[in-house]
């Protein structure tokens, strides 16, 4: 039996005000704990909280950038829960009039194909605070740290659009791109400025009813999602095709660990008894507004790709990968500013930069190579004082801290010789000192002569400590062979 997988994601995403949605109080990350909570974040009472006007424009923003209808007038509601990091014992948010309505958000896909993500709504609402639980073997205690409770967020909330997990990052990468274009969040996933719950269900195929699903409730790697979406929809399979039925559940992914495992069950709707806010008046955009921040959109990631199609020559593949994420579109346009080759500026931010960020997961905001220092890299590479393969030793120094690509070529003597006078007589050299060699290559017939080649370009390359411009020696090499025979 074959199934069908249909997921929907809900995104949280940090709002990048200064301030709290309804108090003064920081944003800032990273603070000592309990250093940026004011009274209205700890729920004194008495105190009333004042709406953010900056965090409904930013909202508003991100609804004009897919295509929804913003909410005219949208409303704050209690959702009253128990949390220990959330001294209010409710949530405010948005349920019944959100401020962004249904939108559309299209994805790319590995095969070149496109695909049309429906957004049922994104809402405004505050995050809770945090637990930290720390000690060792004589205590352990857990701490509430309430420097991240009233931070602004959007919920966004998709249709069970996707079915597979390469559908879904795509569409997580969206969001990304698409917030970071507009500077309303920063997109640190490592400091959980956009958090990820995924809700997964299998049917067989061709079914036209959804299956149960679950929700696995705050990824923060696209990495992750990815292994949680696979593992989710196996499990899911399994359970069903042993005659089992799967529970609607909340589960975690520890992405670290590999462990997934149920955090609690869904099956009888939570009664949060929401209820309209008393303390927040409705908000009212007027369209003047709404046409306002729409004026002032920056440029969003689509619009980024077709002018880096037009501008730079680049594929489609490769304007869409760049341009996906503000931060790697800025760095690497500093790049091309900096060594004027858009092909090779774009080859070493895509490959080696953004694999070694990957690896030691940095975003590429707080890359230890700048952008002028990799132009500077590739303005070498493509005037051949370096070969590809010193450009690599080159790059590790400029990551090291070493300074720019030229202080490290003049330091380790890694300048390529490109000289074709020098290059000759080094080839000379070697053929001449290795006459065996020669005899042998002549006499061999032409079809296995090719293979032969590899054993003059090493000693050539040895004699000259790697540096020697290796196309320009294969042809100098085949050159003086030819006229041999
Ligand atoms: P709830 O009201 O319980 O939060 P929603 O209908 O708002 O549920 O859906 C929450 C999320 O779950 C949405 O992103 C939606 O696309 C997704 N979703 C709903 N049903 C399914 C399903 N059967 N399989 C996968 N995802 C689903
Ligand atoms: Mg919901």
């Amino acid at each position: 039996m074959s199934w069908d997988t249909v997921i929907g994601l809900e995104i949280h995403v940090q709002l990048a005000t200064k301030t709290k949605i309804f108090s003064g109080a920081s944003t800032a990350y990273g603070a000592e704990p309990n250093t940026q909570a004011c009274a209205i974040d700890l729920a004194m009472p008495g105190t009333l909280p004042v709406l953010n006007k900056q965090a409904v424009n930013y909202a508003i923003m991100f609804g004009l950038a897919i295509d929804a209808e913003i909410g005219q007038v949208s409303a704050f509601e209690r959702k009253n829960y128990f949390y220990p990091d959330s001294p209010k014992g409710y949530q405010t948010t948005q349920l019944e009039r959100p401020i962004v309505g249904r939108g559309n958000v299209e994805i790319q896909l590995a095969d070149g194909s496109s695909k049309n993500v429906r957004i049922h709504h994104a809402h405004l609402e505050e995050d809770a605070g945090k637990s930290l639980h720390e000690g060792n073997f004589n205590s352990n205690f857990s701490g509430i740290d309430l420097n991240r409770a009233g931070t602004p967020l959007i919920e966004i909330v998709s249709e069970p659009d996707m079915c597979n997990a390469e559908e879904a990052v795509a569409f997580a990468r969206k969001i990304h791109g698409i917030v970071t274009s507009l500077g309303i969040c920063d997109g640190e996933m490592s400091q959980g400025s956009m958090r990820f719950d995924v809700n997964v269900s299998v049917k067989p195929s061709g079914s036209e009813t959804l299956g149960i699903r679950t929700e696995t409730k705050n990824l923060n790697s696209y990495k992750f999602m990815e292994e949680a979406i696979k593992r989710e929809v196996e499990r899911q399979i399994d359970v069903i095709e042993d005659g089992g039925t799967i529970a609607q559940e909340t589960r975690l992914y520890n992405g670290d660990t590999k462990v997934a495992r149920s955090m609690r069950s869904k099956e009888e709707a939570n009664d949060y008894r929401y209820f309209p806010c008393p303390d927040l008046l409705p908000v009212v955009v007027s369209d003047e507004e709404v046409a306002e921040l729409r004026r002032n959109l920056p440029e969003l990631p689509d619009a980024r790709q077709a002018r880096f199609v037009e501008q730079y020559s680049l594929s489609d593949y490769d304007a869409g990968i760049l341009s996906s994420d503000a931060a790697m579109a800025k760095y690497f346009e500093a790049v091309t500013s900096a060594c004027n080759n858009a092909k090779l500026a774009a080859n070493w931010t895509m490959g080696e930069l953004s694999a070694r960020l990957n690896n030691e997961d940095i975003s590429i905001a707080n890359s230890p190579v700048s952008a002028e220092q990799l132009g500077g890299l590739v303005t070498r590479i493509a005037d051949n004082s370096i070969s590809g393969k010193m450009a690599k030793e080159v790059f590790e120094g400029i990551w090291a801290g070493e300074g720019s690509a030229d202080d490290i070529i003049e330091a380790r003597g890694l300048k390529q010789v490109s000289d074709s006078g020098a290059l000759e007589q080094m080839v000379a050299d070697v053929l001449t000192a290795n006459q065996a060699m020669v005899d042998d290559y002549i006499s061999t017939d032409e079809a296995k002569r090719k293979k032969k080649l590899g054993g003059f370009m090493g000693k050539i390359m040895q004699a000259s400590k790697g540096q020697a411009n290796p196309q320009q020696v294969n042809q100098i090499l085949a050159q003086k062979l030819n006229d041999l025979l």
